[in-house]
């Protein structure tokens, strides 16, 4: 049997992956820190026949006996308004932790998936993007911390890759959505959810034109599982290239949750990044792989899902693990 140690397993993707490597038979070992991510969310393996959670920071030294076959590296906070709150430990975790894992990957002989983002492109000046678009970053931005730490993420890898011989593969994950978000998350789809359910307005930041192209879960996890089983090295897109801008986003979002409430303007996020799509023919090309799950599809299962959970959840402003973090 197959062993898999992920990363980020309390957090949205990470559970969603390993749900995905037990259906298919692998033993999971789930590690997290639950910084941004919540129990809840593996709640259902716990006691599930190879399956195992180790609560561990991955900055420090990580330590696991017997072997491994694949590491998928997921940990680190993801949503801007997170970042924003623990920049310290979003740089740490790209660079310390991703370093500890490529360690780990080398001492286990094992195979290792890395967790980048489109946010690698920064506010892009090619549309739409391309794996072999450099990007335009903002080093010293408020995103620096999270745009850094990937691509510092993304250059370490191939290091190992090419220096240590490494089995590597990259994917640089354009904005997906679906059930196990974190309700406060500040992400768009919980925030504009959220406000729908609370009865407050939507706030759009800026003027709204801003364009992002969403992903639902299960099409971004087949695309990672293909990816990480493939021979291909260097980065590959996965997302959803069904673009739209904000003002439209949060339009459909009324009609769909019916909400009387309407749209209230707010000043743009420093360095938001004004369009996004990403070009996938790459994944189309070397993984044969598409999304499948339109957006109206995907929103309806994400709502029902933010619709189900407890109404104190409706309320909490910010994860309760941040402040005993922020020390650190
Ligand atoms: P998330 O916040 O739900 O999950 C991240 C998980 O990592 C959390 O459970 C958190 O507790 C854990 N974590 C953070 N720092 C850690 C540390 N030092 N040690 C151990 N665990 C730690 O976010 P997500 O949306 O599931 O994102 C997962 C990964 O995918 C991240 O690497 C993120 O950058 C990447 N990504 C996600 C998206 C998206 O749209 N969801 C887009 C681009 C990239
Ligand atoms: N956004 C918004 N209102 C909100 C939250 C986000 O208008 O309450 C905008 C944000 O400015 C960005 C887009 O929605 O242009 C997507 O934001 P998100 O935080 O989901 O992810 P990003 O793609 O910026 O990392």
């Amino acid at each position: 049997m197959k062993k898999v140690l992920i990363t980020g397993a309390a957090g949205f993707l990470g559970s969603h992956l390993c749900d995905r490597f037990i259906k298919e038979g692998y033993h999971v070992v789930a590690m997290d820190n639950f910084i941004t991510g919540d129990k809840k969310n593996i709640e259902h393996l716990v006691g599930t026949k190879n399956f195992e959670f180790v609560a561990h920071d991955v900055t420090n030294f990580i330590e696991l006996r017997g072997s491994l076959d694949y590491i998928l590296h997921f940990a680190s906070p993801a949503s801007p308004i997170d970042y924003l709150k623990i920049p310290i430990q979003t740089l740490k975790v790209g660079a310390l932790g991703t370093h500890n894992l490529l360690g780990l990957a080398k001492a286990k002989n094992a195979r290792i998936l890395i967790a980048s983002t489109s946010e690698i492109y920064g506010d892009p000046l090619v549309h739409p993007q391309t794996e072999d678009y450099y990007g335009n970053v903002n080093t010293i931005g408020p995103r620096g911390v999270y745009d850094e730490a990937k691509r510092f993420q993304e250059a370490i890898t191939m290091a190992y890759n090419r220096f240590h011989g490494l089995e590597t593969r990259i994917v640089r994950i354009f904005n997906t959505y679906g059930p196990r978000m974190r309700l406060n998350d500040g992400r768009v789809i919980p925030a504009f959810m959220g406000q729908a359910l609370r009865g407050e307005d939507l706030t759009v930041f800026g003027d709204g034109s801003q364009t992002r192209s969403f992903c639902y879960v299960d099409d971004q996890i087949e695309g990672i599982y293909r990816l990480l089983l493939s021979d291909y090295e260097y980065p590959v897109n996965i997302g959803n290239p069904h673009e739209i801008t904000i003002k439209d986003f949060a339009e459909e979002i009324i009609k769909l949750t019916g909400t009387n409430q309407k749209i209230v303007y707010k000043d743009l996020p420093v360095n938001d990044p004004l369009q996004r799509q990403p070009d996938i023919s790459l994944a189309k090309k070397i993984l044969n792989w598409e999304p499948k799950v339109d957006r109206a599809e995907g929103m309806k299962i994400t709502y029902n899902y933010f619709k189900s959970l407890p109404q104190e959840e409706l309320h909490k402003s910010e994860h309760k693990n941040f402040k005993e973090h922020i020390k650190e």
